[in-house]
């Protein structure tokens, strides 16, 4: 009991760590494929990305090659080198204040405008404007430096006077190993950025030391993206290209390095927005370009994702399941029915071991019964064949006294005759006596065949020989009664039987003749016998009155009878002998009236002849 109380509980406990580990699998694996999916999300939105960014930086570059040509084209007109020459002269300058200001117009421009060699602006397209740039020194500005050596200069910075940001190209005027100034054409930033405010992602353009300089995020500009060391600040600071600016760096997380080069970042505070950054350096204005994308797209969809495999494995799971509940459910009722059918067998083998011990029984008290119908038969037998030396015993009385009678007297004469010496006539006495002792010895021989218990084997028997047998019993009976036998068996024949019992039937068969014909007209027995293949014929008919036909299906039942002395057992045990013996016997009425009793038996066949001398 405890036992099987603990196997239940181990189980219960191995049955719900089984539920739980199926839980933890399919929540890991519904994890595994939101993560798939991001990493593809991720990988498209990179790749769209990058396009956009590429985009982003030829139209930079085209921006940047429409203006480089400017200042070279401006460095070779006469007003300008006119000017440097004569600073002072004011119709000059301010012809070349309009010049500036009508290609600045028609160039799109910020601000075109001509410094000399000390780097004070002599002309700008800004004139008119206040601020203006003319008669201020950009002299600090690296782009003035590198025309003055005599190339061609790019810079970005934020303007000291306008407070705009801007990206200058510069050029040397006049002879390039000692320019007479320095022309400038300044193009806005705003507008670079503008390009890109509606596309739903951030670009970021930095300068060679991390500070953000373009970007569509206006908190972001100005702020660097690593911490800089106070030497570089210092260098920023002194060349006033981002006056005023804090420089300090933005703060975020780099979450993860793709195996592309894209990196996703998080910026602000942990939890903030999480972007992918795509980046690519652009070598014409020394610049890094990026492109931060937002992650938000990306998590619905990884959730949705991680639900939708979610519910596909709880799904597969619960289908599973229930195909495994019901193939239980079919082994457990295939287990009953084999139960059930192995208990039917077992019942069935009971029942029939039952009925088989309870045939047995029935058979055993069959067989005893027969036995003791077989005894009581054999003992019927017997008595019938007593009862008949009874009934004879009255005739061989009379048949006995008679002959002794004759014979005392033929003694008594052969004496007288000695007494005479007449000794023929006293021969002829004895021999008289002598064949009386004959027929008398003959009478006593039929008491002997009736006493005689019949062997029970089926021996051959010459049918001739059979009959003279019971004809020696009834021969007296029937010379008495005046009765003429017609017989009419060949000495061939021979049947299969036992020489005695049917001596007895064929007593009883001829005697019931005699009885029939005790006052008939005509007195006639006829015997015949003849052979029909395997069988062997034999006929005692008679000329009496017949039997009724009420009485014809009776006359074997035992102890019918219609005569007064009889027992009624004759014809009944001539039937079973006839039967045992492997043959019948039939009662019926001849045409002419007469009662006709036949009897079949098998012949006695020459191969059971041969192989029933080793019998005898
Ligand atoms: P039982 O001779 O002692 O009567 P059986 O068994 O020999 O007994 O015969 C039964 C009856 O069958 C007789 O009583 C008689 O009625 C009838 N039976 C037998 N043989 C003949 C026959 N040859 N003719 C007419 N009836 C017969």
């Amino acid at each position: 009991m405890a036992f099987s109380n603990w196997a239940a509980d181990v189980a219960r406990a191995s049955r719900s760590a089984g539920w739980w580990l199926l839980a933890t699998l399919i929540l890991a694996l519904s994890w595994f494929a939101g993560s798939l999916q991001r990493d593809v999300l991720l990988g498209e939105i990179e790749r769209k990305a990058r396009q956009e960014l590429d985009l982003y930086v030829s139209h930079l570059v085209g921006q940047f090659d429409r203006f480089a040509y400017l200042p070279p084209l401006l460095a070779d007109d006469f007003r300008l080198h006119s000017l440097l020459i004569a600073p002072s002269n004011a119709e000059q300058r301010d012809q070349v204040n309009r010049f500036l200001g009508h290609v600045n117009a028609i160039a799109g421009s910020l601000d075109v405008y001509l410094m000399d060699a000390s780097g004070v602006t002599q002309a700008a397209s800004n004139w008119q404007d206040e601020p203006t740039f003319v008669g201020r020194n950009f002299g600090f500005r690296p782009y003035f430096t590198a025309a003055m050596q005599g190339r061609a200069g790019r810079y970005y910075a934020l303007g000291t006077t306008s407070g705009r940001r801007g990206y200058y190209f510069s050029y040397p005027v006049g002879d390039s190993d000692d320019p007479l100034g320095v022309v400038v054409v300044k193009i806005d930033i705003d507008t670079l950025e503008n390009v890109w405010r509606d596309k739903g992602s951030e670009l970021v353009v930095t300068d060679p030391d991390g500070v953000i300089f373009v970007s569509t995020r206006p908190e972001w500009r100005y702020r660097t993206v690593g911490p800089l060391s106070a030497a570089t600040i210092a260098r920023i600071r002194a060349s006033r290209r981002y006056p005023d600016a804090v420089l300090s760096p933005i703060s975020y997380r780099e979450q993860r390095r793709l195996a592309s080069g894209a990196r996703l970042l998080q910026i602000g505070a942990p939890g903030g927005a999480g972007y992918i950054a795509v980046a690519t350096d652009m070598p014409e204005a020394d610049w890094r370009v990026q492109l931060l994308v937002s992650q938000q797209v990306i998590a619905p969809q990884v959730w949705q994702t991680r639900l939708f495999a979610m519910s596909l494995l709880v799904l597969l799971a619960t289908t599973a399941w229930l195909y495994a509940a019901r193939r239980r459910r079919r082994r457990e009722r295939d287990q009953e029915r084999r139960v059930a059918m192995e208990e039917a067998l077992v019942e069935l083998e009971n029942r029939v071991d039952r009925r088989t011990s309870d045939l047995t029984e029935a058979n055993r008290l069959l067989r005893h019964e027969v036995e003791e119908h077989e005894r009581t038969r054999d003992e019927l037998i017997q008595a019938a064949k007593l009862a008949a030396l009874g009934q004879m015993s009255a005739g061989i009385n009379h048949e006995l006294n008679q002959p002794l009678a004759a014979m005392r007297t033929y003694a008594d004469n052969a004496r007288a005759y000695l007494e005479r010496e007449n000794l023929e006539q006293a021969g002829w006495n004895l021999q008289q006596i002598s064949e009386l002792t004959s027929r008398m010895a003959q009478i006593s021989g039929q008491l002997k065949v009736f006493s005689r218990k019949s062997s029970g084997q089926r021996l051959r028997v010459p049918l001739q020989s059979c009959l003279d047998g019971a004809l020696r019993i009834l021969r007296t009976r029937i010379e008495h009664s005046g009765i003429e036998l017609v017989v009419d068996v060949a000495d061939d024949l021979y049947v299969a039987g036992d020489m005695v019992q049917l001596e007895q039937v064929l007593v009883n068969l001829i005697g019931n003749a005699c009885d029939a014909l005790g006052d008939a007209e005509i007195k006639r027995i006829e015997v015949t016998a003849r052979r029909d293949g395997e069988r062997v014929h034999m006929q005692v008919a008679d000329s009496g009155r017949g039997i009724p036909a009420a009485n014809l299906a009776h006359v074997f039942d035992p102890f019918f009878t219609t005569s007064d002395g009889g027992l009624g057992l004759g014809l009944s045990i001539s039937h079973t002998i006839a039967q045992r013996l492997g043959g019948t016997l039939t009662a019926d009425n001849a045409a002419d009236g007469g009662a006709v009793f036949t009897l079949t038996l098998a012949a006695w066949q020459q191969e059971r002849r041969q192989a029933g001398r080793g019998e005898r």
